[in-house]
């Protein structure tokens, strides 16, 4: 199998990744992503080149992740317990349709799972062997992959060269990044995928890693210094906030700094 067996497609919103991956005859798709006519064209593309989708892999429950599981009806969906849970409780359909009004698209319909994992298995979806782990920080129910026969380690919404971390636990993501560069510097991929932005080379995941993880630590520090300073929460925040992210975002995301310093916040104040 060459090195180079998938491509990549991106989405005009937030410039979200699709990953393609071919192997023997058939294709997995990496959350299928975003527009109904976007999607279509990923599924067309995989006939195209005589390899149709048969399996689609989701990295976690955000809605511009699992929007385009409609459009493949006949391939096996495959999710961690934990994103699956997300799509059983109607709350992933519920924030699609929100998405779809508040962003004006066409979407693929319902998304669904028919393969949920324990993090940390390997599994096998056809000829793809997929190896799984935990990736939280961003989400608490992200996965992670490691598809070795073509190089590919797929790091869902973290390690991205367009955005910030967006952490929904900082001290979660701190921790995943630490293995992350663990794993770029001891068992390194042949490519990096971010769910936002282009793939990258390792040196240049390790540089986004070491510069996340350098804004997470120190906006941990500064929330922590107000607080024990006696600091009230809206001069911690502005303490917080005072910490530059590492590279900027689309404009419309600009308000997860401060979703970042509320969430440090939260866990400096829950533990305090
Ligand atoms: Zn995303």
């Amino acid at each position: 199998m060459p090195a180079a067996a998938w491509e990549r497609f991106e989405a005009s919103l937030w410039s979200t990744t699709s990953l393609l991956v071919l192997a023997d005859g058939e294709s997995l798709v990496v959350d299928p992503a975003i527009t109904l006519h976007e999607v279509a064209r990923i599924d067309r593309r995989g006939l195209q080149l005589g390899t149709p989708v048969r399996h689609v892999l989701i990295t976690h429950g955000d809605w511009d992740h699992v929007c385009g599981i409609g459009a493949f009806p006949d391939a096996t969906v495959a999710m961690g317990e934990e994103t699956a849970e997300l799509l059983t409780s109607g709350a992933a359909e519920k924030s699609i349709e929100r998405a779809a009004d508040q962003y004006e698209v066409v979407l693929s319909g319902s998304p669904r799972v028919d393969l949920a994992f324990s993090r940390g298995s390997a599994i096998a979806l056809g000829p793809f062997l997929v190896e799984t782990f935990p990736l939280t920080g961003h989400t608490a129910d992200g996965s992670g992959y490691r598809i070795r026969e073509q190089g590919l380690l797929i790091v869902g919404d973290h390690l991205s060269p367009v955005e910030f971390p967006f952490a929904s636990s900082p001290a979660a993501y701190r921790t995943m990044l630490a293995g992350l560069i663990e794993m770029l510097r001891e068992d390194p991929p042949d490519a990096v995928i971010p769910g936002h932005g282009p793939p990258l080379e390792v040196k240049e995941a390790l540089g986004i890693a070491e510069a996340d993880l350098g804004y997470l630590r120190e906006l941990h520090k500064a929330v922590l210094d107000a607080v024990d300073g006696g600091c009230s929460r809206e001069e911690v925040r502005t303490g917080g906030l005072a910490v530059d992210p590492p590279r900027p975002c689309a404009p419309d995301l600009e308000e997860m700094r401060g979703f970042n310093v509320d969430r440090q916040i939260d866990e400096i104040l829950a533990t305090a």
